[in-house]
């Protein structure tokens, strides 16, 4: 009985530990996701004055905030998912 009781304390624990890892994780990838989103995009292609995909001229305020594409090719392509694919 009373092994019985510590086994089934033992694999909870484990298990809260296993969350826990999986918990931490999952924030660190949440982290590094919003500090990807946040620092400015880099493209060898890019002039530093129009977008990357279809050349039109980048506002002034979106290449200041580091943005390498027009506002249509921005939504684009963050609809599609690939935003991060590399
Ligand atoms: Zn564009």
């Amino acid at each position: 009985m009373a092994l019985e009781k510590n086994e089934n304390f033992f694999e909870l624990t484990d298990e809260n530990d296993r969350a826990s890892a999986i918990e931490a994780q999952f924030n660190e990838d949440a982290l590094e996701n919003a500090r990807r989103k946040t620092l400015p995009e880099t493209n060898p292609d890019f002039d530093g004055l129009h977008c990357i995909e279809c050349d039109e001229k980048i506002p002034a305020a979106r290449l200041k905030l580091g943005k390498i594409r027009c506002v249509e090719c921005q939504t684009v392509i963050e609809k599609q998912g690939k935003f991060f694919a590399g």
